[in-house]
């Protein structure tokens, strides 16, 4: 048993999420991040993976007070549980994952150094799994066990790819901002190398917000 997934991702029309320096570029407007924050508040987790961590330090939590609160009343806490997909435990110990404001779940491989799990271990939960790589079959598996029913993906490009990869994901919203990025080297909405087989989708909604376009898809398996 494993979790619904959902991967939300904010693009320029030309498929790009960022620029060639994996700096964040702002795609999104105010009405889509509060889309974004909504779609937070109702998620049990947020996951990312560590190339999104270290680029964009994001804190993954709620913003709004009142979709916190919200949580709080329906006997949840305020914020989802953050997971961060990190094979070596490279994450910054400084990192805004890492501040406790939120249960926070780092998954590592059985590569990482024993030490800095120890270190990272401190300031929250280490789930191990795969021996070079994160097993994402395993953390989704155990994720299920401790309660998660709903895992929203907030990319970025080669997470997005390994999870389509194993079959793991069930829908992707994709919001089209009104920028061109460019750049041959830009991360894009799924890196990693082109499936033999493209996956197939089935449109399910699009709508206009704010300045872009969010469009809605079901994986077909
Ligand atoms: P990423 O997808 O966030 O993280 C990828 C890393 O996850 C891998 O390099 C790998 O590093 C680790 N990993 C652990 N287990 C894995 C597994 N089983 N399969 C694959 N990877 C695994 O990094 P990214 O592709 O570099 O994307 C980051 C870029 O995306 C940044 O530029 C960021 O700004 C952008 N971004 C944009 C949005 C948006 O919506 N516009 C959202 C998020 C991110 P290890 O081997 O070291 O573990």
């Amino acid at each position: 048993m494993r979790p619904f997934v959902f991967i939300n991702v904010a693009s320029s029309v030309d498929g790009k999420i960022s620029n060639e320096r994996r700096v964040q570029v702002r795609i999104s407007c105010e009405d889509d991040f509060r889309r974004v924050d909504e779609l937070r508040a109702k998620s049990d987790a947020i996951m990312v993976g560590i190339g999104t961590v270290l680029s964009d330090n994001p804190s993954l939590n709620v913003k709004s007070q009142e979709l916190r609160m919200a949580r709080l009343r329906d006997g949840r806490e305020q914020n989802p549980i953050r997971v961060v997909v990190d094979s070596m435990c490279r994450v910054p110990l400084n990192a805004k994952v890492l501040d406790k404001s939120a249960r926070t779940i780092v998954a590592v491989s059985e590569s990482a150094d024993m030490e800095r799990v120890e270190k990272v271990g401190k300031l929250c939960e280490v789930f191990i799994s795969g021996k070079r790589k994160v097993d994402l079959k395993a953390l989704l598996k155990y994720l299920y066990s401790i309660g998660v029913r709903i895992l929203m993906v907030e990319g970025g490009a080669t997470l997005n790819w390994a999870l389509l990869r194993e079959n793991l994901v069930d829908e992707i919203y994709v919001y089209y901002g009104d920028i061109i990025i460019g750049g041959a080297n830009s991360p894009t909405v799924v890196d990693g190398e082109s499936f033999e087989n493209p996956i197939k989708l089935e449109l399910i909604g699009f709508e206009r917000v704010g300045r872009g376009v969010l469009t809605r898809w079901r994986v077909l398996k």
